[in-house]
């Protein structure tokens, strides 16, 4: 994925640069407030300047930079807001291992966590992502709690099992070929490689 990774200007941004004398864009600031008018009205936002650090267990964490702190002066304030991870409210209450990102840890065409009968898919496992890895991760994670109500799966904490394996399997075989593969209930895997 290329785009977390590039500075992209686009013509508005040069646009806001030749008027202002600066690019609008502002990276590594942390919110603290909204300053307010006498009225309730926003004036601005406080802000202060933070570092990534890594912490004693190797999770990036942003620390504050002292005396950074700075208003930045709004009428209109619009939230366009990330994915930090999910809560950590049920991973703890439930005793669900989390990685290194805060995400639930569960292998991927398993989604079984370290909790019997306790599955994660979608943005709680894999990070922040788009809704069609939602939608599969979703779908896939249904088939296999269906698998393990219905007892189907019986090695679904145990070994590789058949789809983890025909994955597997996939990352092995030459660009381009398709591999298709129906399980007993007749569901039909298509495994490629591009
Ligand atoms: C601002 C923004 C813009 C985005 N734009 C795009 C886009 O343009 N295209 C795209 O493909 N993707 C986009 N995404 C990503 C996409 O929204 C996610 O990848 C997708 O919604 C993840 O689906 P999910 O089902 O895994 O999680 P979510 O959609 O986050 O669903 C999780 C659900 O669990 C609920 N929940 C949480 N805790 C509990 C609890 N304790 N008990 C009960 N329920 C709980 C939440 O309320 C939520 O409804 C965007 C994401 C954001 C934040």
């Amino acid at each position: 994925m290329q785009w977390p990774r590039i500075f992209r200007v686009d013509y508005g941004h040069q646009e806001a640069e030749t008027k202002f004398g600066k690019d609008p864009r502002t990276y590594e600031v942390l919110t603290k407030r909204f300053v307010g008018d006498e009225n309730g009205n926003v004036k601005g936002l406080e802000v202060v300047h933070v570092r990534w650090e890594k912490d004693e267990t190797g999770k990036f964490q942003f620390k504050e930079i002292e005396g950074s702190e700075e208003i930045i002066e709004a009428d209109l304030v619009l939230l366009a807001m990330g994915f930090l991870g999910p809560e950590s409210t049920i991973a703890e209450k439930l005793g669900v291992e989390q990685d290194n990102r805060s995400n639930f840890k569960a292998d991927y065409g398993r989604f079984s966590t370290n909790v019997d009968g306790v599955f994660a898919a979608g943005d709680c496992r894999r990070g922040q992502s788009l809704v069609v890895w939602a939608i599969s991760e979703g779908r896939q994670a249904a088939s296999k709690v269906d698998s393990y109500l219905t007892k189907e799966d019986q090695n679904i904490d145990g070994n590789q099992d058949e789809f983890v394996q025909r994955q597997h399997e996939t990352q092995q075989q030459a660009p381009g070929q398709q591999q298709t593969h129906s399980d007993d209930l007749g569901r039909l895997f298509v495994f490629s490689r591009s």
